[in-house]
Order: structure tokens, then C-alpha cells, then sequence
């Protein structure tokens, strides 16, 4: 029997997803299912259920009268079970099969070619791609789940930098406390002027970003908020590093819409040596605080941190997934100057772009921007990006001669509109038709 046909002849295997009403609810369903007894597993919701980018728990359907009684005996929130059908995808893969593929390598792809959920074992397996084959079937299955989920538009986003204060001393960033350098704040009426560049150019969301800077108090940043909201009705992305929850509630309730705070690693190891004021388990909490509050939650990882292996991205991708994290960035990490890690090599771009493709493939219909960091290590880094599975760039929009002051690391690359519509097109892919 041919290949296409005999995948063709495995049929559709039929499954229940349970969406919940938040994160706390749904890794509560985790717990008490798995403890009754039902096998589940963790999903990417299916697109046409609920809302995009969440995380579902599927099980089987002969298990759907006793989850629901389970349920209704719980304090559970759910918002409902739907019927869904496991997508197979070999046979549309079968180019993918020709590329002689290991054969432990092959089982992996094909488990996520028929949606099934991956073990951590099998994640770094993906990450350890080596030869050619494996590393084109990789890009290329990550590539195929992107257009299947998203479609071919990228998704053009602006930051504009308005701090370069914190008071926090992480070892690889160049803006830790402890750096010597000139430090700047931008005025509600500086950070208005260049949103409203930005405007011009048809971009819908704005990304305020900076060091953490207690300075900026709530009433200023909700101040800030305020204005772009009234003046632009934009999309607003804060990134400003840990803030209490309160503050994450009253920015939430004046507008904001998105909030982007990296876990770096997820190796509390790591995490401790990386950061001498944070601690793991609080910025944990705090990713949860954000999802539970309606926030579209960004996160993500450095890759190629000192001590770092693909285990640990393999979990840190895990992570992800089971907090149904939105927008998931994964950058190189790349030396900054008079910081304690100044001496370390950058991380390798192959490892990057494996970690962007493998991120793709176990969370599916996220956001994953083609980061600034993979645009700073390699030439043609946003189109690679791209390529393997990125569906988002962020444009940077703080006033030139701030710029340079902003540098969390060495040579970081500036990436304005024109760059970004260049890596578009190269890769082969649509700018979204808001941008003038
Ligand atoms: N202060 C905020 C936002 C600014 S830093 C915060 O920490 O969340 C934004 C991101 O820059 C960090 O999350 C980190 O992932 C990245 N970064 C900082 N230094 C880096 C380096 N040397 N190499 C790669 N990424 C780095
Ligand atoms: Fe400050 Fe963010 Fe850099 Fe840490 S990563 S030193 S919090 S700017």
C-alpha cells in the first residue's frame, strides 16, 4: 500500500476538548481528571472553539458523561465540551517522509503530523535535528502548522523603548542597574508624539517598553494609557517588567491589552543564577496573574544562556503550553558589554530557529514574533524566523537618538518599517492590510 494511502486508511480518531474559564481552572481540571482516573491531555484549543491562543484538555469521547459528572461535582469553572476530530496530517506531509529521517527523529514528526501530544523526551528529540533532513522536515512541519493556523500575514507590532532605567541587576542585560550608562526617560508628551508616528504608518499595536522603572507610578503609565486609547484606539502591549497585581488589574481595566514578561528559563537553576533579584517561583505567579486577568500573555526564553540545555528549553516550551501563554518569544542570547556575561558566546542560531520551530509545533496558534534578537545575531534573521514558524515583528520606534541608549544587548538591530516589509516579502509572506 502506498504510503499516502495506507495514512489515509488510518481514519479520524474522535475526541472531547474541555475549555475552562481561565488557567487556574484549567490546570485544576488537570489535577482532578488526571487523579479520577481519565486520561488527558493538554491542547492547543482548537481553532472555531473559544478563544484563540488557549490551552484545552482533551480526552477521549467514551469519557465524556463521566468528565461531566465529575465536573458538575466540583467547583470547576468550565465553559464547555466540544466534539473535535484529530486532525491526521501524514498523508499531506508525505513529501516530509521522503527526506530520510531517522527513524526515532520520523516517529516524533509523525505524532505531531497526527496532533498527538508530545512527551518531554520526544521535544528535545525535535530540538537535537542535525542532518539536513531533519532540520528541513523540522522548519517545513513548523511552516505547514503556521499557515494552517495563521494564514501567511505577519503581524507588524511597533515598541517604543521609554526607559532605560531599572532597578533590577540581571547578569546578561545590558541595562542592569549596575551598568554604567546614560540613562533617559521619555514624558507622556515625548511617548505620544512617536505613537502617533507610529499611527501614521497603519500599525494598530503599541508596544511600551523599559527597564523596571518605579518612577513611571501607576498614575503615570495609566495616564499614558489613557491618552494613546483616546487618541489612537490602539492595541497596547506593556513590557515593563514585575509589577504588583493590583497594577496589572487597574492597567487591565483602563485599556490595556497585552502584557509581555519573559520566564528566560525555566530551569530554577538557571533562573537563579541569571537573576540576582527575582525569583522563579514569583515571576511564575505572575504569568498566571496575567492570564487570569485577561491579559494576552507574552512570555518566553533566551536561548544559549551559559549552563543552558535543550532540556531545559524543551520544558521551558512545555511551560508554554501548559499556561497557555499567547505570544511566545524565543531570541538568541547575545553578549552585552560591562555585564558579568559579557565573555559568553552568543547563542547559536540554529539552535534559535529549532527552538522557534519546535515551540510552533507543541503550542500551535500562538503568536511567535521573528525576534529582534535573531534579526541582531544573523543577516537575514527575521526572514529565517519567519521561516521556521514566526508570525509577528516588532518594529522599534523609540526616537533615534534614544536608541542607542537602549541597548539590553551589543549591536542590536534596529528594525524599522522598511526592514520589516523586506523580511516579509523574502519570505514569501503577506503584510497585514492595516499598514498604510
Ligand atoms: N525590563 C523588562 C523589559 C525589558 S527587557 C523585563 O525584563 O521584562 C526585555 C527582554 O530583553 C528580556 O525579557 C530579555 O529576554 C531580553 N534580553 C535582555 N538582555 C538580553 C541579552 N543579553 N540577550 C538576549 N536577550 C536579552
Ligand atoms: Fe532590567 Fe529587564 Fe534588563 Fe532585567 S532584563 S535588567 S529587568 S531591563
Amino acid at each position: 500500500m502506498a504510503l499516502r494511502d495506507k495514512f489515509i486508511a488510518t481514519g479520524i480518531e474522535e475526541n472531547s476538548v474541555l475549555l475552562c474559564s481561565s488557567t487556574h481552572h484549567l490546570l485544576e481540571a488537570k489535577h482532578y481528571l488526571n487523579s479520577s482516573g481519565i486520561k488527558i491531555e493538554l491542547v492547543p484549543t482548537p481553532s472555531g472553539i473559544g478563544s484563540a491562543c488557549t490551552t484545552a484538555i482533551r480526552f477521549a469521547r467514551s469519557k465524556e458523561e463521566l468528565v461531566r459528572q465529575l465536573l458538575q461535582e466540583s467547583s470547576i469553572e468550565w465553559l464547555g465540551i466540544y466534539h473535535v476530530k484529530r486532525q491526521d496530517r501524514r498523508a499531506d506531509w508525505a513529501e516530509l517522509w521522503d527526506l530520510k529521517l531517522n527513524a526515532k527523529f520520523e516517529k516524533v514528526l509523525q505524532k505531531v503530523a497526527q496532533d498527538q501530544v508530545l512527551t518531554k523526551e520526544e521535544i528535545v528529540t525535535l530540538l537535537q535535528a542535525q542532518t539536513d533532513g531533519e532540520l528541513k522536515a523540522l522548519f517545513e512541519a513548523a511552516n505547514k502548522i503556521r499557515a494552517e493556523v495563521l494564514g501567511s500575514i505577519v503581524d507588524l507590532r511597533a515598541a517604543i523603548e521609554f526607559s532605560n532605567y531599572c532597578i533590577k541587576n540581571c547578569n546578561y542585560c545590558g541595562l542592569r542597574c549596575e551598568q554604567q550608562i546614560k540613562r533617559y526617560r521619555m514624558s507622556k508628551k515625548e511617548i505620544i508624539s512617536t505613537v502617533a508616528q507610529v499611527d501614521q504608518l497603519g500599525v494598530e499595536t503599541i508596544i511600551l517598553q523599559s527597564g523596571e522603572d518605579p518612577w513611571y507610578t501607576t498614575d503615570k503609565i495609566i495616564d499614558i494609557v489613557r491618552e494613546i486609547k483616546r487618541k489612537f484606539g490602539m492595541k497596547i502591549t506593556l513590557s515593563l517588567g514585575e509589577r504588583s497585581k493590583q497594577e496589572y488589574k487597574i492597567f487591565k481595566e483602563v485599556g490595556v491589552d497585552n502584557y509581555l514578561l519573559k520566564i528566560e528559563s525555566t530551569n530554577r537553576k538557571l533562573f537563579k543564577q541569571l537573576h540576582p533579584d527575582d525569583q522563579f517561583e514569583v515571576r511564575r505567579k505572575h504569568i498566571k496573574w496575567l492570564k487570569e486577568l485577561g491579559y494576552i500573555t507574552g512570555s518566553g526564553s533566551i536561548v544559549g544562556l551559559p549552563d543552558q540545555k535543550v532540556e531545559d528549553l524543551a520544558s521551558d516550551i512545555l511551560f508554554y503550553k501548559e499556561y497557555g501563554v499567547h505570544m511566545i518569544g524565543i531570541g538568541p542570547f547575545l553578549p552585552a558589554q560591562g555585564t558579568p556575561y559579557q565573555e559568553y558566546p552568543e547563542g547559536d542560531l540554529l539552535l534559535s530557529l529549532k527552538a522557534i520551530a519546535v515551540t510552533r509545533l507543541v503550542c500551535q496558534n500562538v503568536y511567535i514574533p521573528s525576534t529582534t534578537a535573531l534579526a541582531s545575531l544573523a543577516k537575514e534573521g527575521l526572514t529565517k524566523g519567519l521561516k521556521v514558524g514566526g508570525n509577528v515583528i516588532m518594529l522599534i520606534m523609540t526616537p533615534r537618538v534614544l536608541r542607542e541608549k537602549y541597548q539590553i544587548y551589543r549591536d542590536k538591530n534596529m528594525i524599522n518599517l522598511e526592514v520589516a516589509t523586506n523580511s516579509v516579502k523574502e519570505a514569501g509572506r503577506k503584510v497585514p492590510g492595516y499598514i498604510k
